[in-house]
C-alpha cells in the first residue's frame, strides 16, 4: 500500500446536490490492490484520522499541493490531434479541408501508432485519465490506439468509425480485400472482431462508433444497433444536434424518424452507455428520450464556441433530467486541458440569448469533468472520484504554478473560490503529476 498526503478533493456520492465536493485541507489518500489486483482507494479523509488507521504505510507528502480525481473526457477524436486550431468558415468546410485529409492517413499502422502515442501523452500531461475517443474507419487506427493505451495502463474507450457513405472514398469503411463482403458488412464484422479482441481487456473498453447518422446507410445503422443489443456492456458513441445544417441533412435522410435524435433510437443506438456529442439543438421530447434511454450527452464547449455551433442548454437538461459530462472534442475543440473546457462550459452556461443563462458553480463544473462524466459512462464508483473503492487515478495540482495563480489562490477563502481560480486561470501548468494506478507520469 501507498499513502499520499496533500489537500484532497473528491465528490460525495450519497447526498444532494450530487456534485457536492468534499475537501480536506490536510488529507491522506491510501491506495492499495483490491481482490482483483487493481490499485484502488483503500481509505481517504483527514490526515489525522486516516493516519491513525494506517500507521505503518509509507507516506509521500506533497505540501501545498492538491490531489483531485483524474479527469474524464467524454468525447474526442484522437486522429484529429493535428487538426486542432485549423481555421475554417464552419463545420463542413473544416471537415473537408483539414479533418478528412488527416484522417485518411490513419490507414497506416505506423502513422496511427505515432499519433496514438502523442495523443495519450497529451491526455496524461493534462490530467485526463479516462477518455472516450473516436478512431477512424481503418481498423489499424483502433488497434494502434488500444495497444498504446494498454501499455500505459490507461482507461480508454474507442472504436472503429462506421461510415459507409457521404464522405471521400479514403475515409469510408472498405470492402474485404477479396471482395467477398461489401464495405457495410465488413465494417460490422470488423467491429465485432474488435469488440472480442479489446473490450474488457485490462482497462480498455469498446465503443460502437457511427460517425453520425448521415454518413451511415440504413443497413450499417441497423447492424450497429444489432451489435449494441448483443453486447450490452459495450459503449456507443456518436454525434447529434451540433448545428442546424447537419440536423436538416439528417431529417432529410431519415424522414420516418420523429427527430434527428430519434433516428438513433429507431436503430437501437440509444441506451445506457451511449454517449452523444453536442446535444445542443434538442427539444424537450428529445431530452426525455435521452433520459428514458439512460443515454448521456458529451458537452463540448470549446468546440461549440470555436465552430459557432450553439450553446448547450444546461437548464433544459436539468429540467428534464438526462445525464451529461464534459468533453474536449479535440480537434474541433481547442484544448486538451480540462481547465479550458470547464471555463468554456461556464461561458456556455452564462449565455442567455438563445436559452436560459445560468451561473454554473465551480463544484458543478469540476464534477462534470470527473464524477459526473464517469456516471454518464456508467462508471460511477470506478473512476472520476476518490472515494474508497475507486480506481486510483488522480492528479496532483500545484495552485502556485504561475505567479497569478499563486497570488489568486492565496486569497481564496472558501472552496468555490479556490476551484474557480484554477478553472479560470489554469492549464497544463497546474498539473504537476498524473498518477495512474502504480505508474507515475511527471509532466
Ligand atoms: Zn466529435
Amino acid at each position: 500500500m501507498k499513502a499520499y498526503r496533500a489537500a484532497i478533493l473528491r465528490f460525495a456520492t450519497d447526498r444532494e446536490p450530487h456534485h457536492a465536493a468534499l475537501y480536506e485541507e490536510d488529507g491522506l489518500l491510501v491506495v492499495g490492490a483490491n481482490a482483483l489486483g487493481t490499485q484502488v482507494v483503500q481509505a481517504v479523509g483527514t490526515y489525522r484520522e486516516v493516519r491513525a488507521q494506517f500507521p505503518d504505510v509509507a507516506v509521500t507528502h506533497w505540501p501545498g499541493r492538491l490531489i483531485a480525481p483524474g479527469f474524464v473526457d467524454l468525447h474526442s477524436h484522437y486522429p484529429q490531434t493535428n487538426v486542432i486550431g485549423s481555421p475554417a468558415e464552419g463545420l463542413l468546410p473544416w471537415l473537408e479541408n483539414y479533418t478528412f485529409p488527416e484522417e485518411k492517413r490513419f490507414s497506416s499502422p505506423g502513422y496511427s501508432a505515432e499519433a496514438a502515442q502523442f495523443f495519450i501523452a497529451e491526455l496524461l500531461r493534462n490530467g485526463v485519465t479516462t477518455a472516450l475517443t473516436f478512431a477512424t474507419a481503418h481498423p489499424a487506427s483502433v488497434n494502434a490506439l488500444f495497444a498504446v493505451a494498454q501499455k500505459q495502463q490507461l482507461r480508454l474507450i474507442s472504436g472503429l468509425c462506421l461510415m459507409d457513405r457521404h464522405a471521400p472514398a479514403g475515409l469510408l469503411n472498405q470492402p474485404s480485400t477479396r471482395g467477398r463482403t461489401d464495405a457495410t458488412e465488413q465494417s460490422l464484422l470488423d467491429t465485432e472482431a474488435l469488440i472480442q479482441q479489446w473490450h474488457g481487456v485490462d482497462r480498455l473498453g469498446y465503443a460502437i462508433t457511427p460517425r453520425f447518422a448521415p454518413t451511415s446507410s440504413n443497413a450499417q445503422l441497423r447492424g450497429a444497433g444489432d451489435l449494441a443489443a448483443r453486447y450490452p456492456d459495450v459503449w456507443i458513441q456518436s454525434h447529434v444536434a451540433e448545428n442546424h445544417e447537419e440536423i436538416a441533412w439528417a431529417r432529410d435522410l431519415f424522414p420516418a424518424s420523429a427527430s434527428y435524435l430519434a433516428t438513433y433510437a429507431d436503430f437501437g443506438l440509444l441506451r445506457r452507455r451511449a454517449i452523444y456529442a453536442h446535444c445542443i439543438h434538442l427539444d424537450d421530447g428529445d431530452r426525455a428520450l435521452m433520459r428514458d434511454a439512460g443515454a448521456a450527452a458529451a458537452v463540448c464547449p470549446t468546440s461549440n464556441l470555436f465552430l459557432g455551433s450553439g450553446f448547450f442548454d444546461y437548464a433544459g437538461a436539468d429540467r428534464v433530467g438526462f445525464r451529461y459530462g464534459l468533453a474536449s472534442d479535440v480537434g474541433g475543440g481547442t484544448s486538451f486541458s480540462p481547465f479550458r473546457t470547464m471555463l468554456a462550459a461556464y461561458d456556455v452556461g452564462r449565455e442567455g440569448q438563445t436559452k436560459p443563462g445560468l451561473s454554473l458553480s465551480p463544484q458543478h463544473l469540476w464534477w462534470q469533468h470527473t464524477a459526473g462524466a464517469a456516471q454518464a459512462l456508467g462508471l460511477a464508483g470506478v473512476v472520476g472520484n476518490l472515494q474508497p473503492g475507486c480506481e486510483a487515478d488522480f492528479v496532483v495540482l500545484n495552485p502556485q504554478a504561475t505567479p497569478l495563480l499563486a497570488r489568486k489562490t492565496a486569497l481564496a477563502g472558501k472552496l468555490d473560490e479556490l476551484l474557480f481560480s484554477m478553472i479560470v486561470l489554469g492549464d497544463d501548468r497546474l498539473v504537476e503529476q498524473t498518477v495512474i494506478s502504480q505508474a507515475i507520469q511527471a509532466s
